[in-house]
């Protein structure tokens, strides 16, 4: 862990000439200011004021002075800014005036619900993630053409793989910012990309994704390409998720785990489960918050469609994968990277806890694969669909109590203010399917 005189140290030993003060709008999208570091103080002591009109999901014009709270265990040196600026950055809670947290600011919704976490007696809850993403080539202004780096398919070696130098570069970077790299390796489907992480506490992880995402852009940038994080980027081939391995921690010990336990899992790991499956349709909404993620909830893509969890089968919405002990998890599937990190970590937590504190006993698990089922065998295993739409998901998040209230009804209501404006876009919008399909009729 990093403290501010850590901070004020580590600014001076490398020279660090700008600060950027990173936070996250209410969709998610990673925004900064940049300060010199002759305000460092100020920054540490936050002082540093912003303007949340513009900020999506944050303040109206009237009143919208707020103040950033620097995390100083989030500081990291930008590696690709040239030494002469060097430009450090740490992300930041979003507070009011009067210094009490803003209810709208995402990393302040999660820290609440980690607060919850304590209530219920556990110290910690822990995040793996496993964000995926495309690489497309660039044209000769550096903006994204719709050609995929290669054709590479799982686990390729070069040439088939042309992505292995952009992702080692990447993972040289991840490293130097102090990420504890696991593994790379070319996804499934062609141009797709796996970069891993080490877990870490449900904040950090997030704030993690985060910065994430901001390397794995700029790092392709330097290789001529584009990566993108949106969910389906190309019809008839797998999409992009993110995988968010939740495990439950008291003095050290993993309380999911229980060797005599149904599948290696404790009581509370599969109360835990059944508030999940419980509250899925809600937590789809911010799991999977842009219309472009139901392109990818679909069968037959190693996406989930159906509310229903397993071991080694990779069909359902939730499974736990091999490895017990400290190990012992639950991968919830349905989640895609242009998630809010901290809202859909929050929702899924909220549903855990609902599970544990309502005694939500998870059903029977399904070791075949769902997609192959019929829909009358689905019903008599009690299966049920994910929302089909963003406008389902959304009426299912604002239906849902539990997880409406753990976000908040103001960040509920902003979000779901912003999705709406995103759905009537979108279904105002002709496109080339339905010139294609309609032209000649
Ligand atoms: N790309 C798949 C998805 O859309 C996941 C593949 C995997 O299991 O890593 O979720
Ligand atoms: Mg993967
Ligand atoms: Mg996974």
């Amino acid at each position: 862990m990093i403290n501010a005189d850590d901070v004020r140290k580590l600014a001076k030993e490398e020279n660090v000439r700008y600060l950027r003060m990173t936070f996250s709008d209410g969709l998610g999208a990673l925004k900064n200011i940049e300060i010199p570091i002759a305000l460092l103080d100020d920054a540490l002591n936050n002082k540093i004021k912003i303007d949340g009109s513009s900020i999506k999901g944050f303040l109206p014009i009237e009143d919208a002075d707020m103040y950033l709270y620097p995390d100083p265990n989030t500081w990291k040196i930008y590696p690709w800014v040239a030494d002469k600026n060097k430009t450090a950055s740490m992300i930041c809670d979003v507070h009011n005036t009067d210094g009490t947290p803003f209810i709208g600011d995402p990393r302040s919704i999660l820290r609440r619900e980690l607060d919850n976490v304590k209530k219920l007696g556990f110290d910690t809850f822990n995040i793996g993630a496993e964000p995926e993403y495309f690489l497309f080539k660039a044209d000769e202004n550096g903006n994204p053409t719709m050609k995929v780096n290669d054709d590479g398919f799982y686990f390729d070696l070069e040439p088939k793989d042309l992505g292995e130098a952009c992702r080692r570069e990447t993972s040289n970077v991840l490293t130097q910012m102090g990420f504890q790299v696991e593994a790379d390796h070319h996804e499934a489907a062609a141009g797709q990309h796996e970069i891993d992480f080490k877990y870490d506490k449900a904040l950090y992880t997030a704030d993690n994704i985060q910065y994430f995402k901001l390397t794995i852009r700029r790092i392709a940038q330097d290789f001529g390409l584009c990566a993108t994080f949106m969910p389906k980027p190309i019809t008839g081939i797998n999409g992009s998720g993110m995988h968010l391995n939740m495990s439950l921690f008291k003095d050290g010990t993993n309380i999911f785990d229980d060797p005599d336990g149904l599948k290696g899992l404790s009581d509370t790991a599969l109360y835990f489960l059944g508030g999940v499956l419980h509250h899925a349709k809600a937590i789809t909404a911010v799991a999977n918050p842009t219309i472009n993620s139901f392109k990818r909830l679909v069968p037959g893509y190693e996406a989930p469609t159906y509310v229903a969890w397993s071991t080694s089968n990779r069909t359902p919405l939730v499974r736990v994968p091999a490895g017990r002990g400290k190990l012992t998890r639950l991968e919830l599937r349905s989640g895609d990277p242009t998630a809010n990190p901290y809202i859909a970590i929050a929702a899924a937590l909220a549903a855990g806890i609902d599970g544990i504190q309502n005694k939500i006993m998870a059903p029977a698990p399904v070791e075949r694969n769902i997609y192959k089922m019929t829909a009358d065998e689905r019903k008599a295993a009690n299966i049920t669909e994910l929302p089909a739409s963003l406008s389902e998901a959304i009426d299912d998040l604002n239906n849902d109590e539990v997880i409406t209230k753990a976000l908040g009804s103001y960040f509920v209501d902003k979000f779901t203010e912003l999705k709406q404006q995103e759905i009537d876009a979108y279904r105002t919008n002709v496109t080339d399917w339905e010139h294609k399909e309609y032209f000649d009729d």
